[in-house]
């Protein structure tokens, strides 16, 4: 049996460092690999699994809100995620069939920066990626790739599908949606389940475009959203204004067994066409798109083993619609608590009392959010009718005023936005912290 760190000359330089624990974590996405930036920055010693051979360019364009650019900033990462980001001066909220504006905020950049100290990014998934990589690299993390786990066993031992073992102090399932750390943590198989919908998604670039129209879109980043019966688009800059994201949400056709493949251009087009011309011109110029299953989870009882040396992350504990855009973001949150937690933790003995400080801090919050993402799914996908008509005069009666109801976009909505973007992981890691010092443990547990 290995220990990550016994293997390579990498380790060296970590126990240089003096670490405390050795944290294996499983899954090199962004999720993962913030964890790992966050474990390393709590001075442990980290080592990330990952199946892929490669960090590919897989998904697209990712929305980063001010509760993981906060987490962004603290990791020293902000002048390199801003280079490659864009930031929305607008966000607007469009009748689908003509355009008609029903919300926006104008000057967005501006307004989060000054209530949250902390921007609003968009960006691509694979430039983050490299960023969290590369950061965790120069932290001393390992990171091996094409290496597959299938299970995770008490010790905590992680088993590879090479048969290998790997131990640990602590086991972190970073994996993902189809998560096998998920099913470990079980005890049993447990497959994703659908949500009814799914994702068309789509990456144009500003030199092959020529319509001047759409280039002015793409350059100036701005967020649109159009709304309509049981579906939305939303779109939005990447790279400093020269690409351009495009994500169609609508009812799930897809086979049942199947959760991403080759879409149809046409067959897009068709389920588009009659929406505002701005879009239907976008969608002229795609000439490839993909179609993603959106798919969630049951609620689990509790994200981390009796011993509290095994715990969950990110999609594999709690998927959400992205109707909110937090997927990724409440992955970065849960790293951020983690690492906030664990950079008290001194000793074997008081990671139990961490983890589960973890689950208390995060789970709540989290399924939270897989909540509000539902209902931001009704509230855009109303079907023409008195009910819509409800909604569309409530986001008239609130047009070019600040916004002072609970409101049908929960991106500007005053009863959900502050929440959601007003989360500073470290904050609630130090405040659990304080509120539960080490010595209160046992009556933590027992409560
Ligand atoms: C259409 C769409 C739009 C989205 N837009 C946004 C957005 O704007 N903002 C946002 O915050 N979120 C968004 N999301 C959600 C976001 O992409 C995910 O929530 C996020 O990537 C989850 O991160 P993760 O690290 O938990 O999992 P993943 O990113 O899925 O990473 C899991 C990793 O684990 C690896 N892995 C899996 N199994 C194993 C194994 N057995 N052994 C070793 N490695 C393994 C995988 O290869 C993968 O690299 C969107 C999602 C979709 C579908």
């Amino acid at each position: 049996m290995a220990t990550p760190h016994q293997t390579d000359d990498t380790s060296t330089k970590m126990i240089e460092r003096a670490p405390r624990l050795d944290i294996i974590i499983v899954g090199a996405g962004l999720g993962g690999l913030a964890t790992a930036v966050s474990c390393a920055l709590a001075q442990h010693r980290v080592i990330v699994l990952e199946a892929s051979r490669e960090l590919a360019e897989i998904g697209a364009g990712l929305q980063i809100t001010p509760n993981a650019s906060r987490l962004l900033r603290r990791w020293g990462l902000e002048a390199e995620v801003e280079a490659v980001a864009a930031e929305p001066t607008l966000l607007a909220v469009h009748r689908y069939s003509n355009g008609k504006i029903l919300a926006e905020e104008r000057d967005f950049d501006k307004k989060m920066r000054t209530k949250y100290d902390a921007p609003f990014l968009d960006m691509h998934r694979a430039d983050l990626q490299k960023i969290l990589f590369n950061k965790a690299l120069s932290l001393g993390v390992r990171v091996e790739l094409g290496v597959r786990i299938s299970k995770v066993v008490p010790g905590p031992e992680v088993v590879l599908e090479s048969g290998k073992r790997l131990h640990g102090d602590l086991v972190i399932g970073a994996d993902g949606l189809w998560s096998k750390c998920r099913e470990s943590m079980l005890g049993k198989s447990d497959q994703p389940l659908p949500t009814g919908d799914l994702a068309y998604r789509i990456v144009l670039d500003l030199e092959k475009m020529t319509n001047p129209e759409l280039r002015q879109w793409i350059s100036n980043p701005q967020v649109h959203f159009w709304i309509g019966p049981y579906s939305h688009a939303v779109a939005y800059s990447l790279r400093g204004g020269t690409m351009y994201n495009i994500v169609l949400l609508c009812p799930d056709d897809l086979p049942k067994d199947v959760s991403r493949s080759k879409g149809s251009v046409g067959e897009m087009r068709a389920l588009f066409s009659g929406w505002d011309p701005i879009l239907t011109r976008f969608l002229e110029q795609v000439d490839q798109v993909d179609k993603w299953k959106l798919m969630h989870r049951e609620e689990l009882e509790t994200w981390t083993n009796a011993e509290k040396d095994f715990v969950l992350i990110g999609d594999s504990c709690h998927p959400m619609l992205p109707y909110l855009a937090q997927g990724a973001n409440s992955s970065l949150e849960d790293a951020g608590v983690l690492g906030g937690l664990l950079s008290h933790v001194k000793s074997k003995e008081q990671l139990r009392w961490a983890i589960t400080l973890y689950e208390r801090v995060r789970k709540s919050r989290s399924e939270k959010i897989v909540r509000e993402t539902f209902r931001q799914r009704d509230a855009f996908h109303m079907p023409d009718g008195e009910e819509q008509e409800v909604r569309d005069s409530l986001f008239a009666s609130q047009l070019g005023k600040s916004i002072s109801c609970n409101f049908p976009s929960r991106w500007t909505c005053p009863e959900v936005q502050p929440w959601l973007y007003g989360y500073d992981s470290y904050h609630e890691a130090d405040e659990a912290i304080n509120l539960h010092p080490f010595s209160s443990i046992g009556g933590l547990e027992s409560e």
